[in-house]
């Protein structure tokens, strides 16, 4: 079967586990460099990027990811993951010291603003089946600008942020803003695992 890790240094990686499983792959915590090798994808969760990227420090686990992801081993990020895969952060004031780094973009954190630290709306993503799913922003980055190897295949429908950029694909990498792992809307972990599918068959 299948099978897919979820970086379990911080973040909401249960809820990550629960929506691969219902996804139907196998869904295992990953925090050794040796679980890296074993799974087919990777999911980097939602929660605080600095606080991910210092224990990923602390527990070596930057070069091994950083090597994996270069390998081609499929990733999807989600927010806080969002922000580890982007190759350019802007983080607004307080450096990030470095990122696992995969997808073309530049990623702002904390972008939407104090105001609207979270918010919720439908939105389309190109490719995801039965698109718009419900997506749920918290204290989310958006993506500045994508570069040349990378698409944007989401974008705010409405409102002050409309057509800003929020999911990003680039072959077989994965990010979204948002948190889909929330709503129990399995439609793009459903796509991720098919990615990580025709990655592996
Ligand atoms: N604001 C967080 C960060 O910069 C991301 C928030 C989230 O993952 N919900 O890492």
């Amino acid at each position: 079967m299948t099978r897919i890790g979820v970086l379990a240094l911080q973040g909401d990686v249960r809820e990550h586990l629960h929506a691969l499983t219902a996804a139907g792959v196998e869904a295992q915590p990953v925090r050794r460099a040796g679980e890296i090798a074993e799974v087919d994808g990777l999911v980097l969760p939602g929660g605080e990027s600095t606080t991910i990227v210092k224990l990923a420090r602390l527990f070596d686990l930057i070069e091994p990811l950083r090597e994996r992801i270069d390998e081609g081993l499929p990733v999807f990020g989600s927010c806080a993951g969002m922000i580890l895969l982007a190759d350019r952060v802007d983080a607004g004031g307080s450096p990030l010291e470095a990122t696992f780094g995969g997808i073309d973009m530049t990623v702002r954190r904390n972008a939407f603003g104090r105001q609207v630290d979270s918010f919720e709306e439908d939105l389309e993503i190109d490719g995801v089946a039965g698109t718009p799913v419900r997506a749920v922003f918290i204290r989310a980055p958006w993506v500045q600008e994508v570069g040349p190897r990378a698409t944007a295949i989401g974008r705010v429908s409405g409102g002050e942020h409309a057509g800003r950029i929020v999911a990003v694909r680039q072959g077989d990498r994965l990010a979204t803003s948002f948190h889909p792992e929330l709503t129990g809307d399995g439609r793009v972990h459903a796509y991720f695992c098919d990615m990580v599918r025709l990655a592996t068959r």
